[in-house]
């Protein structure tokens, strides 16, 4: 179970998180929403263990990340998978090889790793560009193989940041089936995204934010209604029904 208690971020004086409280159950499926600077990242950091709260608490399975010592923080860290916002593919690895890391940081024998890896590659349909280089290889392709190196050692919880933010809609669909496959297994998902198209297409629980607090926690995408949470003002007509009369109104829109 995870859960956050009255969490706050501040970096020096800007506060970027704010009174943060939710629970997530093992196997649930939470999207993380909310406009470009909401806070979504921050959250996703916080979770990891890579930034620490300014105020509350966090606790991951028993274990609580305020007064976690750095040597029992390396090995939570092995219960998660994570796909960063921009993959962070090793560069010099070829995609077997990236998707194989996290099972050789585990000390997992060699020939566990191949079969292991073999069957990551097939799930997410890489196994043809086992031996490419990830500069030889697509943005959705890219993606797929962040997804396979954040699952493959089997991890209680995922956590996703803008997993879709650099693919086409196509790509995006194969990463939320993709998902929904892992999640089907049991696995706790946590995806941040700022795509409101993804967020109805998961229609899970969804933890909206705005400005670094909570501004809505329910199941269900939009559906084509504006997200509560909203970032740029801009002008749009509102002709009001019965009243041909018509007026400007200020309404927000998501970045
Ligand atoms: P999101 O993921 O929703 O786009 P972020 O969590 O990346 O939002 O950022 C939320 C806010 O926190 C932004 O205004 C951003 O500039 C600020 N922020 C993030 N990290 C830092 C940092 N290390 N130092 C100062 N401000 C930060």
């Amino acid at each position: 179970m995870i859960e956050l208690k009255n969490v706050s971020k501040s970096y020096g004086k800007t506060t970027v998180l704010q009174n943060i409280s939710f629970t997530v159950n093992p196997g649930e499926f939470v999207c993380i929403t909310g406009p470009s600077g909401a806070g979504k990242s921050t959250l996703l950091h916080l979770l990891t263990g890579a930034e620490t709260v300014t105020k509350g608490s966090i606790e991951i399975d028993g274990v609580n990340l305020n007064i976690v010592p750095p040597g029992a923080l390396q090995i939570f860290r092995q219960r998660l998978g994570i796909v960063f916002q921009d993959y962070k593919l090793l560069k010099n690895r070829t995609i077997a090889e990236n998707i194989a890391f996290p099972l050789e940081v585990c000390g997992v024998p060699d020939s566990d790793i191949a079969k292991r890896v073999r069957t990551v590659l097939k799930l997410v349909e890489l196994t043809k560009h086992a031996d490419s280089l990830p500069s030889e290889i697509s943005g959705g392709e890219k993606a797929r193989a962040a997804v396979g190196r954040a699952v493959v050692h089997d991890p209680m919880i995922i956590l996703a940041d803008e997993p879709t933010g650099n693919i086409d809609p196509n790509q995006s669909k194969t990463i939320l089936n993709l998902f929904n496959e892992i999640h089907a297994s049991g696995t706790t998902i946590i995806l941040a995204t700022h795509d409101t198209a993804l967020v109805d297409a998961l229609n899970t629980r969804v933890i909206e934010l705005s400005d670094g607090a909570i501004v809505r926690d329910s199941v269900g995408g939009y559906k084509g209604k504006k997200p509560k949470a909203e970032k740029h003002d801009i002008l749009e007509e509102d002709a009001d029904e019965g009243n041909d009369k018509k007026k400007k109104v200020k309404v927000t829109a998501i970045s």
